[in-house]
This record gives structure tokens, C-alpha cells and sequence, in this order.
């Protein structure tokens, strides 16, 4: 019997996601909010109606639009919602660029990045960081992209590209810029752009539930840019994509669960900084992450990873990234927590 072939002949390469499953006891691969759930939001889950189940949802995320444009100061017609931001992320790369169009990108960033511009039929171009961390305007304005997408601080390496940069990139450029926030709640120092983003037309900037305000399992995200702008997001993303119960919470979050998530987040900084300061004292030179994840550098990561699982913490291994080479990504959790991954590593690369 001869095999099917399926596969679009441009996508037979790309790799289906699989972060992999962990036996563990301790699990910091994900960057996910370790000191649990916003307790109003995970109550309203528990009080889920039965028309919640069979009912359609708001076709658009309707309420949590409505809660976010209170919350944030801008209109309606300035936000849309998506199952993840993996999800506007996505639907921004198809809404707004033909195929064969470039996607610039930092690298190494969000892995999915790449991913997701091919799957649109984009052709995505790396631009390494910048020694600092940041995004390098120059090289992102000469790639002549149709879609910018950066990411502050960015995934793996927690560094920030600043909002002056992320400006410039919009002023001088064409393209649409796509600005990927996941991460900005652990950040609160760092200018918000979200209330500017709708005035700049050509700047989506994109955030999620999945973190800070520990929902991931729900999915939920968001973009925020001019209403032209999101509306064609919206178009492409298609209806439905944000269930009843994950709007509901993320509702309830956003209302009752707001000094939950402040105090989580301080706490996972405050935990960042002691596993930073441990790590250099043993010689290892973190980067300057102000994610809720320490991005440290190491030889042969995946070696060290596999000697670190063997000790049951789960972490991430990146290996030869441009800039950074072999790193280390683990995300936060309390403290005693956190403090077992620095003595193993330690134990490890002793
Ligand atoms: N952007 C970044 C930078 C991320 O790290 C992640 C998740 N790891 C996402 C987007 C996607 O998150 P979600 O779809 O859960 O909102």
C-alpha cells in the first residue's frame, strides 16, 4: 500500500509543538504562575451554569473586551480576544500580510514566532538580538518587513527592548508591528503601551491570561491596536475562539483578582533576584530577565538539563541561540521551590 501524502509541500518541515511531558515533582518549563490560581476567578469556574456548557459563548468575547477597555482606558472596538494570545498572534500574522510576505523577528524569541508566520505563508527573517538584549531597530528596519514582531521582555532571555525602540520601529517603518506582552505584568516599571497602541494604528500589542494572572489552562489572550487594525485581526481570527467559562474567569480576574496577581508577580520577581544573585555567587552569569524565568547560560544545556530531571526539576534547554549560545531557561515559583533548582544546578555543574 502506498503511504497518503497530505502534507503542503512548504509546511513537510515544520515541527508539530511538543514541549514534551515531565514526570518531574518540580515543573518550571513553562513560565506559568506556580503560586496558583486567582481564587475569585477559579470560584466563579466552580460556579459555572449549565448554559455556560451548552450555550455558544459571545462570539467576540464580548464581556472581557468591555471589562479590559475599563481596566485599560481605551474603547471596545480597540481589543480583541483570542484562545491564547498564541491565537491573535496567529490571526494578526494572517489578518494583515499576503503570502510570501517577510516576517521580521528577534531571535531567539518565541519559538512559535516562526512557526506561526509559516503556517500563514509568511516567510519569517531572524534578527538577532542586540549584546543588551533588545531588539536592533537598524537590522529589523532593513529587513523591510510587511509584519515586525518583537517581544518585551522577550522569551527565552527576559530582556526588554524599551518602549523609545519599540516607537521608533513604528515611526520608521511600514509594517505592521506586532508586540508581544506575555510577559509585562512581572515588569510594572516598564512604560505600558497598551493605552498609546490605538493612536500609533500600526501597533498590536499583545498580552495573555496565561502568566501573571495564572488562567493558562483556559487560554485566554488579547491584542490591542487601532480599531482598523483589530478588526482585521478579529476577521481572521474567526468566531468563538473564547469559551464561556475561560471568559468568565478571566472577567472575574480582571474585577476581583487584580492585588492577587500584583502580589504573585512581586513575589516571582523577588524570587528571580534571589536565583539570580545565588546563581552569580557560584560564577554563572544570568541574563537580565525581568520575566517571572531566570535565562542563565551554561555548556551543553541539554546535558545539564537531563542531569537536572534526573534530580526531578524540570527545566527548559536551549541550545547554540544566536547571541547567548547554550542557555538555561527556569520559571519561578516560591521560593523554596526555586531554591532546590539553584542547589541542584549547582550540584550538577559542580
Ligand atoms: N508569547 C510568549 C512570549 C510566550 O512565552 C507564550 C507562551 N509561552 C505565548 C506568547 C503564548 O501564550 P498563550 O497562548 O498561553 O497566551
Amino acid at each position: 500500500m502506498t503511504s497518503l501524502d497530505v502534507a503542503r509541500a512548504s509546511l513537510r518541515d515544520v515541527a508539530t509543538y511538543a514541549p514534551g511531558s515531565s514526570s518531574c515533582p518540580i515543573d518550571l518549563r513553562d513560565n506559568t504562575n506556580l503560586f496558583g490560581a486567582p481564587p475569585a476567578a477559579l470560584a466563579a469556574v466552580r460556579a459555572t451554569q449549565a448554559t455556560a456548557l451548552t450555550e455558544y459563548p459571545d462570539v467576540a468575547g464580548g464581556a472581557l473586551t468591555t471589562a479590559l477597555a475599563a481596566a485599560i482606558g481605551i474603547r471596545t472596538d480597540e481589543i480583541v480576544t483570542g484562545c491564547g494570545s498564541d491565537d491573535v498572534l496567529d490571526a494578526a500574522f494572517r489578518a494583515v500580510a499576503e503570502p510570501g510576505a517577510v516576517l521580521a523577528h528577534p531571535s531567539p524569541s518565541f519559538s512559535m514566532v516562526p512557526v506561526f508566520a509559516r503556517l500563514n505563508s509568511l516567510v519569517p527573517v531572524a534578527v538577532p538580538l542586540t549584546a543588551s538584549g533588545a531588539a536592533d531597530a537598524d537590522a529589523i528596519l532593513a529587513t523591510g518587513a510587511r509584519i515586525i514582531y518583537l517581544c518585551s521582555p522577550n522569551n527565552p532571555t527576559g530582556t526588554v527592548t524599551p518602549a523609545d525602540v519599540v516607537r521608533r520601529i513604528v515611526r520608521e517603518s511600514d509594517a505592521i508591528v506586532v508586540l508581544d506582552e506575555a510577559y509585562a505584568e512581572f515588569s510594572p516599571e516598564l512604560a505600558d503601551l497598551r493605552a498609546e497602541a490605538p493612536a500609533l494604528e500600526r501597533l498590536l500589542v499583545v498580552r495573555t491570561f496565561s502568566k501573571a494572572w495564572g488562567l493558562a489552562g483556559l487560554r485566554v489572550g488579547y491584542g490591542i491596536g487601532s480599531a482598523a487594525l483589530v478588526r482585521e485581526v478579529q476577521k481572521a481570527r474567526g468566531p468563538y475562539k473564547l469559551n464561556a467559562v475561560a471568559e468568565r474567569a478571566a472577567v472575574t480576574a480582571l474585577e476581583q483578582d487584580d492585588e492577587w496577581m500584583r502580589q504573585h508577580a512581586a513575589e516571582a520577581v523577588d524570587c528571580r533576584e534571589r536565583a539570580v544573585s545565588a546563581l552569580r555567587a557560584f560564577g554563572l552569569a544570568p541574563l537580565d530577565s525581568r520575566g517571572n524565568f531566570v535565562c542563565v547560560p551554561v555548556p551543553d544545556a541539554c546535558k545539564v538539563a537531563g542531569q537536572l530531571a534526573a534530580r526531578g526539576i524540570a527545566v527548559r534547554a536551549f541550545s547554540a541561540l544566536p547571541v547567548y549560545g547554550d542557555v538555561l531557561r527556569a520559571g519561578m515559583a516560591p521560593w523554596p521551590v526555586v531554591e532546590q533548582f539553584v542547589r541542584a544546578l549547582r550540584e550538577v555543574l559542580a
